[in-house]
C-alpha cells in the first residue's frame, strides 16, 4: 500500500529564524516503510538513466542519497561544507544570506564522461544545489538530473537548475515559504 509521504513531514514554524516554515523529514526517516518508499520512488525515477554516481550535500542529502545509490548500484559521493573531508579537495564558494560557504568534493572521484545525479533533502532558493552543480561541472562530469524530497517552487531554486540544463524532480512541494 502506498504511504502518503507529504503527511509524514513535519511542519515547525519559526524554525531557525521567525517566518520560516521548517520542513523537517526527521518525521519521515524514522517511519520505516515511508523512509523506504520515499528511497525507491527517488530511485525508480532514474533506472533507465546511466546514472553512475550519486551525489548528496551535506548532511540531509546523504541520507537519502545513500540509500538512492544502493538502489541504484552506483557509488555514492558526499559533497561536504568547507574543511571536513581528509584528502585534497576542490571547492565551490556561494553567497549565503549572509557571508559566503564552501561546498567540496575530493579531487578525482569524478571525472569527465560520469554521469551524476544531484540529491538533497529539499531545494528552496537553490544556492547549495547549484554551486554544487558547477563544482560537479567544472569537473567535466555530466550532472542532467537533480531530485529532492521536498521543493518550494514559489522560492525558485528549482527553476534556476532547470535553467541549467538539469532536469528536476521532487517528490513532493510545498507552496510558500
Ligand atoms: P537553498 O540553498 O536555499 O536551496 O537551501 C537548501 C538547504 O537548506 C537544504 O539542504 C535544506 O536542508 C535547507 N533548508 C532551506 N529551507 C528549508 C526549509 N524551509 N525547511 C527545511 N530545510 C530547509
Amino acid at each position: 500500500m502506498s504511504i502518503d509521504l507529504k503527511s509524514l513531514v513535519r511542519t515547525i514554524p519559526d524554525y531557525p529564524q521567525k517566518g520560516i516554515m521548517f520542513r523537517d523529514i526527521t518525521t519521515l526517516i524514522e517511519h520505516p516503510a515511508g523512509f523506504r518508499q520515499s528511497i525507491e520512488e527517488m530511485a525508480a525515477k532514474y533506472s533507465g538513466q546511466s546514472i553512475t554516481h550519486v551525489a548528496g550535500i551535506e548532511a540531509r542529502g546523504f541520507i537519502f542519497g545513500a540509500g538512492i545509490a544502493i538502489a541504484l548500484g552506483v557509488g555514492f559521493i558526499p559533497v561536504r561544507k568547507a574543511g571536513k573531508l581528509p584528502g585534497e579537495t576542490i571547492g565551490q564558494n556561494y553567497a549565503l544570506e549572509y557571508g559566503v560557504d564552501t561546498v567540496e568534493i575530493h579531487t578525482g572521484v569524478v571525472k569527465e564522461g560520469d554521469n551524476i545525479l544531484l540529491v538533497d533533502d529539499l531545494i528552496a532558493t537553490g544556492g547549495t544545489a547549484l554551486a554544487t552543480l558547477n563544482l560537479l561541472r567544472r569537473t567535466g562530469a555530466t550532472v542532467e538530473h537533480a531530485v529532492f524530497v521536498v521543493d518550494l517552487p514559489e522560492i525558485g531554486g528549482a527553476g534556476k537548475l532547470r535553467a541549467k540544463n538539469v532536469q528536476v524532480d521532487s517528490l513532493m512541494s510545498f507552496e510558500g515559504h
